[in-house]
């Protein structure tokens, strides 16, 4: 079996843990497995090389901040190849400028635009366990490029694409993908099966479990995913194609709560209601390669629009400036933030079929005081954007309200 494994910053989290992953991969790997290994940075290395280069300057240049964060994952996939070949197991490290792993160049957020096989290839038919740093790649300019925060999930599918592995597991310290966060709600549910659409929802929503460009990946060419401990050898959760694995979540109404704590909101007051003028708000955010998440719009009787949205914290400062620019030159008025929000999401497929989900959704969390400020859904999902205190409030009022465990 060809196997891509991927553990995550807990599961390299020091140098005992990263002699247990490789008397694990030792075992495995004279079991006869072919193996290629993606490695998170220790537990908290991103976080704190992030904070040095805030330390450093209130200005820190793209450029140079995916140079220092990118060293995380090259210092672990060093360490556990050296640690492989203490226990006499041929490991070689491959940074992702040697096998390349080629970027689109947008520092910070790159996606990957292709991987070559055949020095990875290579290096296993010769027995060798192949370590690769996660969430990194090369611009085919020769820049180094970081994939986003979770990035190393992405790393880890890309590869099993291209060398065509039988399966890519994710290792991490939780067994698997829970109804939610189990970290913050003890009651959660184990889910065992998701199918890609089910998964892609869950982590769009922002479950951190896993990074959802990896699912889209997964998907697109059918690579059968396997979340699970890096602590127990436990069965964790499959995720694969629908009509192999039928997801668990099919007959549930709700399924899945997720949320996310890193979002900050924007208004725009008073924009005047003419055809075009939401484009020049957008515009400059695009440009500069700001994801916008929720956008709400309000039509007042004065013919002007109040104009709300959601960026990824990180985005906030800069999206904010952007937005003062352009809401002066179309003559829109006050803007304001708020830098301290939550998404939180229910996801089930089951919602097609059923009417009132988000009534009951929206009962729950005025039940609990919980003021709603955005609400966008889908097909399978319902969104409310509320103040981030009461995060862990809604997402466990909201798995008692539909029964999730
Ligand atoms: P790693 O370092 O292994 O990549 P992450 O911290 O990125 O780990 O992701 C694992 C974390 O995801 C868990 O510790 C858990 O708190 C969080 N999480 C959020 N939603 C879920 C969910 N629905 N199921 C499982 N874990 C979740
Ligand atoms: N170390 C990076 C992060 O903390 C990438 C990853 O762990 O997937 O986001
Ligand atoms: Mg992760």
């Amino acid at each position: 079996m060809l196997v891509v494994q991927k553990y995550g910053g807990t599961s390299v989290a020091n140098t005992d843990r990263i002699a247990s992953v490789a008397a694990k991969l030792s075992e495995q790997h004279s079991s006869g497995d072919k193996i290629v290994v993606v490695v998170s940075a220790l537990a908290g290395e991103t976080d704190r090389l992030l904070a040095l280069t805030n330390q450093v300057t209130s200005d820190v240049s793209e450029r140079e901040r995916d140079i220092v964060v990118s060293t995380g994952e090259q210092v672990s996939a060093g360490l556990l190849a050296l640690a492989l070949k203490e226990r006499g197991v041929p490991a070689v490290t491959l940074l992702s400028f040697q096998i390349p792993i080629v970027t689109d160049g947008v520092y910070g957020r790159s996606k990957i635009n292709a991987v070559a096989a055949d020095r990875l290839l290579g290096l296993i038919e010769k027995g060798n366990v192949v370590i690769v740093p996660g969430f990194q790649g090369i611009s085919p300019a020769g820049e180094i490029t970081t994939l986003g925060r979770g990035g190393s999930d992405t790393t880890a599918v890309a590869i099993a694409v291209a060398v065509k592995a039988d399966c890519c597991e994710i290792y991490s310290d939780v067994d698997g993908v829970y109804s939610s966060d189990p970290n913050v709600c003890g009651g959660a549910q184990k889910i065992k099966k998701l199918t890609y659409d089910e998964m892609l929802e869950i982590a769009g929503a922002g479950a951190k479990i896993v990074q959802m460009r990896a699912v889209e990946l997964a998907a697109k060419f059918d690579l059968p995913l396997h979340i699970r401990s890096s602590f127990e050898n436990v069965e964790g959760t499959r995720v694969a194609n629908g009509a192999a694995n039928n997801g668990e979540m099919g007959n549930r109404v709700v399924s899945a709560i997720t949320h996310t704590l890193g979002e900050a909101k924007v208004s725009v007051r008073k924009v005047p209601n003419r055809t075009g003028l939401a484009a020049k708000l957008f515009e400059p955010l695009s440009k500069s390669n700001i994801n916008v998440d929720m956008i709400v719009q309000n039509i007042s009787e004065d013919n002007k629009t109040d104009l709300s949205f959601t960026v990824d914290k990180h985005d906030f400062k800069k999206a904010l400036a952007l937005t003062e620019r352009s809401a002066a030159k179309i003559g829109a008025g006050r803007v304001e933030a708020a830098g301290d929000v939550s998404k939180i999401s229910i996801i089930g497929v089951g919602m097609r079929s059923h009417a009132g989900v988000a009534a009951q959704m929206f009962e729950t969390l005025a039940n609990e005081g919980v003021d709603i400020q955005l609400i966008s859904t889908s097909e399978i999902k319902v969104s409310v954007v509320i103040d981030m205190k009461f995060t862990e409030l809604a997402v466990r009022s909201l798995h008692k309200a539909f029964a999730l465990g």
